[in-house]
């Protein structure tokens, strides 16, 4: 090992020196009651990796003690994760149920050596007795029973004597420990439930405190490592393996801090949330943060390994950036895979002095990439390029087609627009071009200078397919669950057209279609006759190129560093006053706009069609910063006059708020018209209630259980119904509306 180590291969590189043990064994022991997600990864690596590096072996345990929740499919997840991930666990699968007939033989002997009883208070009165952090807890009169009595209730337990809850088994150790852990924890309960694997076997079942030291212990693990949050079970895990007078050598736990990421959720409990309340299509949805998801999204196992190098291992919990494992990803494909061409919305070019075919032999690799492979790409007299990259009235610094600017078509031609084809209602529907013969890319001798390169495919030649575009599956940055989740979180194109090169690689291909992003084949849905890709990422944009803009612009709060933020100049200070003083706009969004020219300029320019300071603002801080990350305001698409009417739309009821988001996409990509887009694609806001109550009734009476829980108290579910019925309206329907309306119905 040549990387300096970390706290816990420090610990281990110490241990096999000074002899405590022979061998390294460490284990991943997962409980399968849900898939699991990044921060197993994080688990698996440390634990493994360990492993490896000091050569010994890493055992993969089911922990399986809790019969309700658990299941097959879920063991069957977790060693599919460990195997992705590049991991082997050899000979070494154990489930924790294995050892539950010697865990109960330890059981009988805390009794007989009076340090375990059989308690009989109800669970609310074992609360009560333990105290508090300031303040002793009271043992229970049942722990004067005697070792016979303990010995023969303990049996009855386990023949099934006794109801749930009526009896548990506790350890005898302090009542007024200052670690309330240690106030006679219990070590069994009674659970008249099914086990997956050991059936109806057994109705009690050992706690997570007392099953996990033994199982190690009965594994020989040397080190077992878990997260932050046990740091105070390790007292118990001690105290039994000592007072059980074990014959060495005996296992140690050490704490390492648990992964968090922002914009995600990560606890199995609310993603199991999500896929039964059908927020995603199931574990694997490539929006999950469950190994499953990024497997099927198309993330690489070696970049999930180099995002958990990268991150390291800490002793203090942090959250780490959701973009730094996007970096990863993208970092891992931008020298693995071949670039190829897709139009996701097509528009029709015919190159009229054009009458040939020919294939051109296009590179799969820029230059500075040190990979070999082409294709044939077909070339004929009509293809496709985006629609977005022409327009008839560009704006200024707009570098593709447009009437009088030619444009290179990426690997062939220039061509240059001749005519525009427009249907009765004035769109666009084709485009009449003419290319120039001496400009074939590689050989131009043309002299024609453009400012771009395009990305098209041939008409006939071309494959449709199905594009899913994935964006972040929460809004939040601390998200709780359903009711943060992103409306717009998956966006189906159902016709998007590729390059056939892309159609006949073989399946399991990656690709990065040019100028969109890297895109994987659905494993699941892909199919000859419908061919699915789903996009892994967007192309790096985000901080690299922005930290060598010549401009440093604050993005947002969190990038600052403490001490670090440059004073304002006096132009900016200027702006910052009129815009907190006067125009009412909170001194955030005052400070992003007022430190930036090009956004502070837009805003004035916006304010002037509609005077609407604080919605405007808001979009252009957020929204419009963000697509200035790595353009110009001459290269978008939209105007600061038509983003003014997009706010106004939503500002007179016309579309909601979340339709905005979907509409400025919109306009980012084709620079439309907001009243003409939410023209074509219907998504005027519904606020009457005669159209919403039916979608309320029936979500109502698909999802029984959740309202029962509701009526029963967990009001936070009321979220999970508007979300629903948003959801199911496409996001189109008033969101105050559906509040109000949901809460009528659910509390009747
Ligand atoms: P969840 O709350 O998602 O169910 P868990 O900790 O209950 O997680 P287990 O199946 O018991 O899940 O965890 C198996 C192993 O993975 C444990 O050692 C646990 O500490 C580790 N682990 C779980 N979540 C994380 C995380 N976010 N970061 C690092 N390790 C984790
Ligand atoms: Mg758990």
């Amino acid at each position: 090992m040549n990387k300096s180590k970390d706290f816990l291969r420090a610990i281990v590189d110490e241990d096999l020196k000074s002899g405590k043990y022979k061998e390294i064994v460490t284990r991943f022991p997962p409980e399968p009651n849900g898939f699991p997600h990044i921060g197993h990864a994080k688990s698996i690596y440390i634990n493994f990796g360990i492993a490896r590096d000091f050569k010994g072996h890493c055992n993969l345990r089911m922990d399986d003690t809790d019969p309700s929740k658990e299941d097959t499919k879920y063991v069957e997840a977790l060693k599919d994760a460990v195997q992705w991930l590049g991991f082997d666990w050899g000979d070494n699968l154990y489930f924790t149920s294995n050892y539950f007939p010697r865990i109960y033989d330890y059981a009988i002997k805390l009794i007989k050596m009076g340090k375990a009883y059989v308690d009989s208070l109800s669970e609310e009165e074992i609360r009560l007795y333990r105290g508090t952090v300031t303040e002793a807890g009271k043992r229970s009169k049942y722990a004067n029973r005697s070792i016979e009595e303990n010995l023969d209730l303990f049996e009855r337990m386990k023949n099934g004597e006794f109801k749930d809850g009526e009896h548990v088994l506790r350890a005898k150790i302090d009542m007024s420990a200052p670690n309330m852990k240690m106030r006679d924890p219990l070590l069994y309960r009674i659970r008249h439930a099914h086990h997956f694997r050991t059936g109806d076997d057994w109705c009690i079942y050992p706690m997570y405190d007392f099953a996990h030291c033994l199982s190690d212990y009965i594994e020989g693990v040397s080190h077992s490592i878990c997260t932050l949050e046990f740091e105070n079970n390790r007292a118990i895990y001690d105290w039994v393996l000592d007072t059980l007078k074990l014959e060495p050598p005996r296992p140690y736990q050490h704490e390492f801090a648990r992964l968090g990421i922002n914009y995600t959720v990560m606890s199995k409990r609310k993603l199991l949330e999500l896929v039964e309340g059908g927020q995603v299509s199931g574990w694997d949805d490539p929006r999950m943060p469950t190994i499953a998801g990024y497997k099927r999204r198309g993330y690489t196992p070696e970049s999930i390994l180099n995002f958990c190098e990268q991150i390291g291992i800490a002793k203090a919990n942090s959250m780490v950036d959701v973009s730094q494992l996007e970096f990863c990803i993208r970092d891992d494909l931008n020298k693995k895979v071949p670039r190829v061409m897709c139009v996701l919305d097509p528009i029709k070019v015919v190159i009229e002095n054009y009458d040939r075919y020919e294939e051109i032999d296009a590179s799969y690799y820029p230059h500075d990439v040190p990979k070999e492979g082409s294709r044939k790409l077909p070339f004929s007299k009509e293809i496709y390029i985006e629609r977005g990259d022409f327009m008839q009235n560009p704006p200024k610094g707009y570098f593709r087609l447009t009437p009088t600017q030619p444009v290179r078509l990426k690997h062939a031609y220039i061509i240059s627009c001749s005519e525009v084809v427009k249907d009765s209602n004035g769109n666009i529907t084709e485009i009449k071009a003419r290319y120039y013969p001496e400009s074939k890319s590689g050989s131009d001798t043309s002299g024609i200078k453009v400012k771009s390169a395009i990305q098209w495919v041939s008409a006939k030649e071309a494959k449709r397919v199905e594009v899913r575009l994935y964006d972040r599956l929460f809004l939040a940055e601390a998200p709780e669950g359903v009711e943060d989740i992103n409306p717009n979180s998956l966006k189906i194109i159902k016709n998007a057209l590729v390059e056939p090169a892309v159609i006949s690689e073989k399946p399991d291909v990656r690709f990065q279609f040019e100028r969109e992003g890297y895109f994987y084949a659905d494993p699941v849905d892909y199919s000859d006759e419908k061919p699915v890709f789903n996009k892994i990422v967007g192309l790096k944009d985000s901080w690299g190129k922005k930290a060598k803009s010549v401009k440093p612009k604050p993005q947002s709060k969190k990038l600052h560093v403490e001490g670090e933020v440059a004073p304002m100049s006096e132009v900016e200070q200027k702006l910052f006053d009129n815009y907190t003083k006067n125009l009412g706009l909170n001194s955030e969004i005052s400070n992003t706009l007022a430190r930036d020219e090009q956004l502070s300029h837009f805003f004035k320019e916006a304010l002037c069609e509609f005077n609407s300071p604080i919605g405007i603002a808001n979009i252009i801080a957020n929204e419009v910063a963000r697509e200035l990350k790595d353009k110009r305001v001459d290269d978008l698409k939209f105007t600061p006059k038509q983003l003014a009417q997009l706010v106004k739309i939503v500002e007179n009821g016309t579309i909601s708020n979340k339709i905005s988001k979907q509409v400025f996409e919109e306009m980012v990509k084709t620079g439309e018209n907001p009243s003409q887009i939410v023209q074509t694609k219907g998504l005027v806001q519904i606020s009457d209630p005669a159209k919403i109550e039916p979608i309320i009734d029936e979500i109502i009476a698909k999802n029984p259980d959740n309202v029962a829980k509701f009526r029963a108290g967990n009001t936070k579910l009321l979220g999970f119904f508007v979300g629903l019925v948003l959801k199911n309206t496409g996001g189109k329907a008033n969101p105050k509306v559906v509040n109000e309306l949901v809460a009528k119905k659910l509390n009747t």
